[in-house]
């Protein structure tokens, strides 16, 4: 995100960011309050957007419906950070922290925090699933784990 405003330290227990909310992620972060993944599907062309657009990225139709995604990815890229940037100390219990590219099983791909996963067992291809934490009174994040073997 763009936005370096810090947020209320009410609002930020561990002193992270928050997302900036709008009338258009709003669905999103709501229903990962809630432990739902949604992600606007295009009622055209059945593709699955992410990030939230006005319109479909693939056929350019702006019947979106928020619609229940398969909670389930596969790692398609990562990074691991060791060091705290940003001034945002909240991030220093969780050091490293493993930030991937998603590819969700419904098509679209998502930036998104993979935990309880050792760095060195992270590995492009990893399969993964979603879980969620609840970062403010009306949001919650989508992240992910390994997938555990049936
Ligand atoms: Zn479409």
């Amino acid at each position: 995100m763009a936005d370096t405003t810090p947020n209320e330290p009410s609002n930020t227990p561990s002193n992270k960011p928050l997302p900036v909310i709008t009338d258009l992620t709003r669905p999103f972060w709501t229903a990962a309050k809630e432990g739902l993944l949604v992600l606007q599907k295009c009622q055209r062309c059945g593709t699955f957007n992410f990030h939230p657009k006005a319109w479909c990225i693939d056929c350019g139709s702006r019947e979106l419906v928020w619609t229940p995604a398969q909670p389930f990815g596969t790692v398609y890229s990562f990074t691991i950070s060791r060091s705290v940037a940003m001034n945002y100390p909240g991030w220093q219990a969780e050091l490293p922290v493993l930030m991937c590219l998603i590819d969700l099983d419904d098509g679209a791909r998502m930036y998104a925090q993979v935990t309880h996963c050792a760095p060195e067992a992270l590995h492009i291809g990893m399969r993964v699933q979603v879980h969620f934490e609840s970062i403010s009174d009306e949001a919650g994040i989508p992240k992910f784990r390994p997938l555990l073997a049936a």
